[in-house]
């Protein structure tokens, strides 16, 4: 059923890692993006951008250079065209294959009083772990600029690290992010059920948090809900074919639900094939909006609202 917008995401996520493991990381430096600046400067590059919705969060975003796609636009500059859009909350998503991503997303959450930080290893990334790694995530997650841990989780998809080894990093961080009393930002593909069983096994249920991305059904989505799992919709959400998707945007209850891009990957329509940055959220607010009955507006307060609860240190009022 929903083959095409998989097939499409997976040539998304690999050719990422491809160019991601040419470049590699370059020096962190904390983000100061001038909105006025930035916005008057020549942005030929970059798609147009989506009639502003005043009051949105996006709740997962990735700005650090070894995420970014070929031609990307600085991420200082997508922070400020999200702004324009109204954006005016950025969950900031560091993880890769060791602790530099997880420093850079800390960085860019203390320079950006609408930034928050989340910081952990995702699972492709598992079979890297090492001490020395988990010890220095371990000391950024304790942040007050990190809001959750994440995203960790399973990837039987594409299998980057050994089953086991998925499993075994995905408790740690799970017992990391209960020791600190944060929640966890959830990454899994086609590994769902067992997700969750690790989940329930190792109590996540005190902290709960959120099933980032959310590709899967209605039964999952029940018993993420019931262990304290908020659902957060991506771009996914408005491609045609993903109707058990809409399905779950219909049903989930108002206050568990959130917003994200997952940028720079999976562009909503009708930015398709473009570069996804996080003023993009805004069309996938509309879509769960339509798909709920609800106005836009509406739904910006709802989410927002959510994601304030679930993630400490967003700015109580968005910057519109
Ligand atoms: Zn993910
Ligand atoms: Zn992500």
């Amino acid at each position: 059923m929903a083959r095409v917008w998989y097939e499409r995401r997976a040539e998304c996520i690999g050719a990422c890692r491809v160019a991601a493991r040419a470049t590699d990381s370059r020096p962190i430096t904390p983000l100061r993006p001038s909105n006025v600046e930035l916005l008057a400067g020549p942005l030929v590059s970059t798609p147009p951008l989506p009639p502003a919705l005043p009051g949105l969060v996006d709740t997962h975003c990735h700005l650090d250079a070894k995420y970014a796609h070929k031609g990307q636009p600085a991420a200082g500059e997508v922070l400020a065209r999200a702004r324009a859009c109204g954006v005016g909350g950025f969950v900031v998503i560091g993880v890769g294959e060791d602790a530099a991503e997880a420093r850079a997303a800390v960085a860019t959450a203390h320079a950006e009083p609408d930034c928050v930080a989340a910081v952990g290893v995702h699972p492709h990334d598992a079979q890297h772990v090492n001490d020395a790694i988990f010890a220095e995530i371990a000391g950024l997650a304790a942040d007050p600029k990190v809001a959750a841990v994440g995203e960790i989780g399973l990837d039987f998809h594409y299998d980057h690290s050994p089953r086991d080894v998925q499993r075994a990093v995905f408790r740690r961080f799970v017992g990391l992010a209960k020791a600190l009393g944060k929640p966890i930002v959830i990454h899994t593909r086609e590994a769902g059920q067992e997700a969750l069983a690790i989940l329930e096994e190792e109590g996540a249920r005190d902290v709960g948090g959120v099933i980032h991305c959310f590709s899967e059904d209605l039964p999952f989505a029940r018993r993420a809900l019931d262990l304290g799992f908020d659902l957060s919709f991506s771009g996914i959400v408005t491609f045609k074919p993903a109707t058990a998707i809409h399905e779950v945007a219909r049903f989930a209850p108002e206050d568990r639900i959130l917003v994200e891009t997952d940028a720079p990957y999976l562009a909503p329509v009708p930015m398709r094939g473009k570069t996804c940055e996080p003023a993009m959220v805004v069309y996938t607010a509309r879509r769960v909006a339509e798909l709920r009955g609800v106005a836009a507006e509406r739904l910006a307060e709802i989410t927002t609202t959510n994601a304030r609860r679930r993630f400490a240190g967003l700015p109580a009022a968005p910057q519109a």
